[in-house]
């Protein structure tokens, strides 16, 4: 089986929607599983919907305008999002009441736009003569801990999920909610923003996958960024420690914490360019091979704080160092980069 995963914008527009269909059909012999984001724009609406809500006021119209015209323009019936949309009003009027917004809340709200597109999307496939189903990834046996907004999978429940994606793939093309998953209880919970890749992989290493294919609408991990370096190019090959790296210092990567569950069982993670199905993108392996002297690619970051702290006294002394760090530890602040000479330290 091989999952491809189409993020928001891959989903967000009549064009990007029949890219992605093309993009299903030619790889419909791998035997894939598609997981979806929320069009793009829907997940940001449905947050700030609910955080309107509990403030006393709020519109749904926006965001059925925003189902209905795609729907419409891909050729699928425009009321296919209102059942869940209806569900959504009856719950943010109940927010409107309790004047509270919990985290717990706060995913269940946002997980209607991935329940939604991935209705769309199979019944746009279905349409397109692919046989598709939308599944709930938390049907398919997805379960977290109840960290609400940035919930930790649990892998015992890989061989349950296995089971089910088979069970699905028999006929036809699952296509998954990213994002949402459940707890122990049954609440819905979510993997943080831009969690579709981690459910992803997620569901590759369930499946043990031959290969978890991401699809954004741009270049996989490139030379450098492309809005300032107009040369730069994609990189064929990285590891996940570069990736890790790059994503790090700023660069615009897909987060290769979200890569792990596959990447650790030797499952390969492509990130292809939907507007350029045909360039190979970059694959994400465990270990990748480098060329020595070469510099892969250049990241950077801006707002960036830099602290550099003096003192003579440092000179010869042991434990210095701990002692400044025990500071930015007690105060929970990262430290990027550290560069040391015998009397300062600098740190970002
Ligand atoms: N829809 C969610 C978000 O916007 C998850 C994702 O796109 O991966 O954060
Ligand atoms: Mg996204």
């Amino acid at each position: 089986m091989r999952i491809l995963k189409f993020g928001g914008t891959s989903v967000g527009s009549a064009e990007a929607l029949e890219r992605a269909r093309d993009i299903v059909r030619g790889e419909l012999d791998a035997r894939p599983v598609v997981v979806v984001s929320a069009h793009a724009g829907v997940t940001d609406e449905l947050l700030s919907l609910a955080h309107r809500a509990v403030r006393g006021r709020y519109s749904l119209r926006k965001l059925r305008r925003r189902h209905a015209e795609l729907y419409g323009e891909i050729g699928i019936d425009p009321a296919l999002a209102d059942e869940l949309l209806d569900e959504l009003d009856d719950l943010l009027r109940g927010l409107t009441l309790v004047r509270e917004l919990t985290p717990r809340t706060l995913d269940r709200v946002a997980s209607f736009g991935e329940r939604i597109s991935a209705r769309g999307v199979a019944t746009y496939l279905h349409e397109g003569g692919i046989p598709a189903t939308a599944c709930d990834a938390y049907d398919l046996g997805l379960r977290t801990d109840s960290r609400f907004t940035a919930a930790t999978p649990d892998p015992a429940c890989f061989p349950e999920i296995r089971r089910n994606l088979k069970q699905a793939a028999r006929k036809k093309v699952p296509v998954v909610t990213g994002f949402v998953a459940q707890d122990a209880k049954g609440e819905i919970t979510t993997l943080g923003r831009s969690g579709s890749d981690f459910t992803a992989t997620l569901l590759g290493a369930a499946v043990e996958a031959d290969e978890v294919q991401i699809w954004p609408d741009v270049d996989g991990v490139m030379t450098a960024d492309p809005r300032i370096v107009s040369g730069a190019r994609s990189i064929p090959v990285l590891s996940i420690a570069e990736a890790s790296e790059l994503a790090y210092y700023g660069a615009r990567v897909i987060h290769p914490a979200t890569m792990l569950p596959a990447v650790e069982r030797r499952i390969p993670v492509r990130v292809r360019n939907t507007s350029q199905p045909d360039r190979p993108g970059t694959t994400i392996l465990a270990q990748a091979g480098s060329t020595r002297g070469a510099v892969k690619s250049i990241a950077y970051k801006r707002g960036i704080y830099l602290i550099t702290v003096e003192s003579s006294r440092m000179l010869l002394q042991s434990g210095f160092m701990a002692r400044i760090f025990e500071v930015f530890a007690r105060h929970d602040l990262s430290v990027d980069l550290v560069a040391t000479s015998e009397v300062t330290v600098s740190v970002t």
